[in-house]
């Protein structure tokens, strides 16, 4: 069963609010930062230490919420992208994590690829949170398989993994800003890449496979292709 969602408008809302909102949280966050600096610098007394790492601790977490949305407020350059080269890159980056959990995670590609119309650092963030999704998933053990395949003005990347795939419900809100099933999560990594697939001209679609796991599905267009 095939959900394609394209909840455009929604994304791009967030876009400018959040990106002008990080900004201004980040500013009173630097102040809280430094004073928090000092008061450690200063405190012996062990209980309140451990409150003011608490604080610390949470503040850092708030940081790099922000950092994420500035970051990608940011970057928007064009490709032409080498996915097979970059989608390389990426495994590579995660492969110790995933050895680590023994996962095994494989990648094959179908015939020549064609050039993709994305920036290479844009693929990369959007394969890497989703094959941390995978990862998160499965756990332990398992595997992720990641397959690109030319399509006729495109080219298709589909990441298959055998975790529970995804909570039914939840399917239509995955890529709602800050929708997370996690405890430690942040929920922006599907949005993130949705945005940035959407705004590459591609499309993003995610399904569970029989009788379990899930498969993510990234078509992107070819550099030089003419139609949307
Ligand atoms: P986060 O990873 O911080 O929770 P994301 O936006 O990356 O935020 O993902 C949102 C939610 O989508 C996750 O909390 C999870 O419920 C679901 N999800 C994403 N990828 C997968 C996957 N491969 N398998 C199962 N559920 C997933
Ligand atoms: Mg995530």
């Amino acid at each position: 069963l095939w959900k394609t969602l394209l909840i455009s408008e929604r994304i791009s809302a967030l876009g400018a609010l959040s990106a002008g909102l990080a900004h201004e949280i980040n500013n009173p966050l630097g102040a809280i930062s430094s004073h928090l600096a000092y008061l450690l610098s200063v405190e012996d007394d062990p209980e309140r230490r451990e409150s003011l790492l608490w604080i610390e601790k949470e503040i850092t977490r708030i940081g790099n919420l922000v950092k994420t949305i500035l970051s990608h407020a940011r970057g928007r350059t064009e490709g032409p992208c080498d996915v097979d080269r970059t989608l390389r890159d990426t495994i590579g980056l995660l492969s110790p994590q995933a050895r680590q959990k023994r996962i095994a995670l494989s990648y094959t590609s179908t015939g020549p690829l064609p050039s993709a119309l994305i920036s290479e650092a844009e693929l990369k963030q959007v394969a890497l949170n989703i094959l941390k999704n995978a990862m998160e998933s499965i756990g332990e053990g398992g595997s992720i398989q990641v397959e690109a395949r030319s399509v006729d003005d495109g080219l298709v990347i589909a990441f298959h993994d055998t975790g529970p795939g995804f909570p039914e419900p939840s399917e239509a809100h995955l890529f709602d800003p800050l929708f997370t099933t996690k405890a430690e999560g942040t929920g922006l990594g599907m949005t993130i890449t949705h945005h940035i697939i959407q705004r590459a001209g591609g499309r993003i679609a995610v399904r569970n496979r029989t009788p379990s796991g899930a498969t993510v599905e990234v078509r992107l267009r070819a550099a030089g292709s003419t139609h949307r």
